[in-house]
């Protein structure tokens, strides 16, 4: 099969069991090839709807758990997103595709990447796939946010958080909508928040396991590995 034909299985999958919902993000799914976003080595479990490694100890989330945040996220073409934990890249032109492409565009995707070597493996890929101008990857504490940009209409944090990063809570505009994977570092929740007339709403989504967000507002290096 080829890979086209695998991305419209697994997308047909996901719409089936009704994680995938929302047309924009469906469009989106079925038009960002992740295969350019894995290793050479991982290029043909693509489309298997599990994490796979990317290196450096990091993995690509499962295309359900990209599903699921971006429909929790909702979007809107025009949107500034900022991204938390770049790893491949793949979520970022997920996010890229819907705000900077779809309709009229105009939208960008700020993605903050901790470890160099992904943030630029993250932006050769976006650039195979024709992503560079409408997403940013920095280097840095996503923790902190990116206030130079700010007020974002949407934040989505892809790696596990201790609680909400308060800059990030500073930096979402209102209205503005943040997601989040918040608990202990081996199982959480994903966390919605949402801002609107200056007031916040939290509510909890599904539970999920991500991979530690590492911080000023996150877990330190140490924690990671503790009981
Ligand atoms: N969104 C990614 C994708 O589409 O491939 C997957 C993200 S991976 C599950 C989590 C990423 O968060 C890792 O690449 C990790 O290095 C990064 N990370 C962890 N703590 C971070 C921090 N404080 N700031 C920025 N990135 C961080």
């Amino acid at each position: 099969m080829s890979f086209h034909e695998q991305r419209s299985r697994v997308v047909e999958l996901l719409v089936d069991s009704g994680y995938l919902r929302n047309p924009r993000i469906i469009k989106a799914l079925l038009t960002v090839p992740r295969e350019l976003f894995v290793p050479e080595a991982m290029r043909k479990y693509a489309y298997h709807d599990t994490p796979l490694p990317i290196g450096w100890g990091q993995t690509i989330s499962a295309i359900h758990m990209v599903a699921i945040m971006t429909e929790e996220l909702d979007p809107e073409p025009g949107n500034k997103v900022l991204e938390i934990g770049t790893g491949s890249g793949y979520q970022a032109a997920v996010l890229a595709e819907i705000v900077a492409k779809q309709d009229s565009g105009g939208g960008h995707v700020y993605s903050i990447e901790r470890i160099s070597e992904l943030a630029s493996f993250a932006r050769k890929n976006l650039e195979k796939a024709g992503y560079s101008e409408n997403v940013t990857v920095l280097v840095g504490d996503g923790t902190l946010g990116y206030r130079e940009a700010a007020p974002y209409d949407r934040i989505i944090v892809t790696a596990a958080a201790p609680d909400i990063p308060p800059p990030l809570l500073e930096q979402l505009g209102d209205p503005g909508i943040l997601v989040a994977p918040v608990g202990d570092r081996y199982f959480q929740r994903l966390l919605i928040v949402e801002k609107k007339n200056g007031r916040i709403n939290k509510r909890w989504g599904i539970e999920c396991v991500f991979v530690p967000l590492i911080g000023r507002y996150g877990w330190s290096v140490e924690e990671r590995w503790k009981n």
